[in-house]
């Protein structure tokens, strides 16, 4: 009995702490992270943060996970055309 109660309480003590740090983390690298790809022929940028919904492309869909067939909506160019946003 006494073991297991000990053991609850030494896995739920660390737990909180990780679930906090990781948090921290994933939201700093989560802003770092999203990117801006602007198709070089027409303009037309890709935001993975916010994806395309209406093609099929989740917002947070990053840019590698875009399939490689797909084609810029507004002038039917690959990805290969398309050139990272730098801030
Ligand atoms: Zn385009």
């Amino acid at each position: 009995m006494a073991p297991l109660v000990v053991s609850l309480d030494a896995t739920s003590a660390p737990q909180a702490d990780g679930a906090a740090a990781t948090a921290g983390h994933r939201d700093a690298a989560a802003s770092d992270d999203f990117k801006q790809w602007v198709c070089v022929i027409c303009g037309w940028v890709y935001d993975e943060a916010a994806g395309v919904p209406e093609e099929g492309l989740a917002p947070g869909t990053r840019w590698a996970d875009v399939p490689a067939d797909w084609r810029c909506p507004l002038c039917d160019v690959g990805k290969d055309d398309f050139a990272l946003v730098e801030f």
